[in-house]
């Protein structure tokens, strides 16, 4: 099968977030089972050009103000098998592109033009086809900046010869960013106003590009089956439930995967010693070492809590460190425990922790970044924290089942499919859940996990173990991309 991946960010080339990750595996999985596989990214001013090669000739790419030019650039995704490259293309455009940041930068969150940065891009896509000569079977968008993909194919590209049995899937890797901009804009996409109201642009007299996506791809999924569910609802579907109701027949979950060879116990080079369900002494030293990096004493007995987040509202950070009535101070009052932290992220957030690691000795925390820090915590933590208010997959809780660390998560999205909640009768499960997310909620959930460790500590080595022995390839998930491409191509074939 042929297969163009157009998306915003990939890594290693441009990351905010997960969906960086998700595009780059699942693109080498795919190639791996032998498929064709090219990703189309935006040539963002900190990709640099000199480690790229240049494609001859200019691409020209028709908006709806008029014709514009761009270059194209190539190189290979590291990791792609030998003899099945996945080759990156890069659309280089100076205006759009050649500046700080992917979305924004920290004075401008969301650039004014964002919406003619991404037409451009999309309308690319197809233009870029055209001159390398190449026509994939399935143009696989990612979120609401490809999202206008689908709609190009379907309101118009479809129709020419080189298009007509090429088929579209929009993946939402996060519901709450849609897209939505002055429809001011819309005149730029080259379409009509017809097509404006028949793909549902509108949106309370704006142009929302993600529901434009969502109504006009020939199939739809998010990143994992909970998260698809819940899309549907009020409470999670960020206005965008119903159009997801209308498309329930074609609109399916799948699980992302996690990168084995970079998380994994057995030959993680940011951990002392390596460890496996049959030999779990390293485990022990991890911990020991998490201890000592983050200045807390070294006890082998004190149960750990570990967090590793972006500090935003999604992740559930209010409930935890609202200033006053966040549970952080009384878990760690109360609880003979100790509690590690890494992120960034909001501002109020980053300075309540840093008061409370201030003020509580058993608190510690790193604001930043840091890869080898990320591995020390999964790997030397007893328990991981993730209260998210709404996690279309999250990597961080199968990180932890991988590292026989216990899940302590909140009833939502990708946690119930990859975390099984601890039955206390039998001693089975692999983690702790709650429902409401409330700091109490959280206090009382930290409370039962500790408890468990200090009165059922079979149980939870038992967990442990069934943790690590839970497969989140993304061998399994490809296969359910290829089942799903394969239903989308029935229809044109
Ligand atoms: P999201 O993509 O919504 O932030 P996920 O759980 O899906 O949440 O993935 C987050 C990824 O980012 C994980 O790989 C996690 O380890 C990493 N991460 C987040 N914050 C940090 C940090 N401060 N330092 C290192 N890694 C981080």
């Amino acid at each position: 099968m042929k297969i163009l991946m157009a998306s915003s960010e990939a890594v290693p080339f441009a990351k905010t977030g997960g969906l960086a990750d998700a595009v780059s595996a699942l693109s080498l999985t795919l190639a791996k089972q032998g498929h064709e596989v090219k990703i189309i990214l935006p040539r963002y001013y900190s990709i640099n050009r000199d480690k790229l090669s240049p494609l001859e000739g200019e691409l020209g790419v028709r908006t709806g103000g008029g014709e514009e030019w761009c270059a194209v650039y190539t190189t290979d995704l590291p990791g792609s098998p030998k003899k099945n490259q996945v080759q990156v293309y890069f659309i280089d455009h100076e205006l759009f592109f050649g500046r700080d940041g992917i979305y924004g930068t920290p004075w401008e969150p969301d650039f004014l033009d964002n919406s003619r940065r991404f037409t451009f891009f999309s309308r690319a896509v197809f233009q870029f086809c055209r001159k390398i000569g190449w026509y994939p079977d399935v143009l696989h968008a990612h979120d609401w900046p490809a999202a206008l993909v689908p709609v190009f194919l379907k309101h118009g590209e479809r129709g020419s010869v080189e298009f007509a049995k090429t088929v579209s899937v929009l993946t939402i890797h996060n519901l709450g960013y849609q897209g939505i901009y002055s429809k001011d804009n819309f005149y730029y996409t080259g379409l009509g106003w017809d097509v404006f109201y028949n793909a549902g642009f509108d949106d309370w007299n704006m142009m929302n590009l993600l529901k434009a996506g969502l109504n006009s791809a020939d199939k739809i999924n998010t990143v994992s089956p909970h998260y698809a569910q819940e899309t549907q609802t009020p409470v999670h579907g960020f206005r965008l439930d119903w159009v997801l109701r209308y498309r329930s027949a074609d609109y399916i979950g799948i699980l992302n995967g996690i990168d084995t060879s970079v998380w994994n116990p057995q030959k993680d080079p940011y951990i002392p010693e390596p460890y496996s369900v049959k030999e779990m002494r390293g485990k022990a030293k991890a911990k020991a070492a998490l201890q000592e990096e983050f200045g807390l004493p070294v006890d082998p007995e004190v149960p750990i809590i570990g967090m590793v987040t972006r500090l935003t509202e999604q992740k559930g950070v209010g409930e935890v460190f609202g200033p006053a009535y966040g549970s952080a101070w009384s878990i760690c009052k109360d609880m003979d425990l100790q509690m590690v932290l890494l992120g960034s992220g909001e501002s109020w957030c980053e300075n309540e922790i840093k008061s409370l690691a201030y003020r509580l000795p058993n608190f510690k925390a790193h604001i930043g970044y840091s890869e080898k820090e990320s591995h020390l915590i999964e790997a030397g933590s007893d328990f991981f924290l993730m209260p998210s208010r709404y996690e279309p997959c999250g990597l961080n809780q199968m990180y932890s089942l991988a590292y026989g660390t216990l899940p302590i998560v909140r009833n939502t999205g990708g946690l119930v499919d990859t975390v099984q909640n601890y039955n206390q009768e039998t001693g089975a499960g692999t983690g702790f859940m709650f429902d409401d997310l409330t700091p109490s909620a959280v206090y009382n959930t930290v409370g039962w996990a500790v408890w468990a460790y200090y009165n059922r500590r079979d149980d939870i080595e038992a967990m442990r173990i069934t943790g690590m022995k839970q497969n989140f390839s993304w061998e399994k998930s490809a296969k359910k991309y290829i089942d799903m491409y394969e239903t989308a191509l029935a229809v044109v074939s």
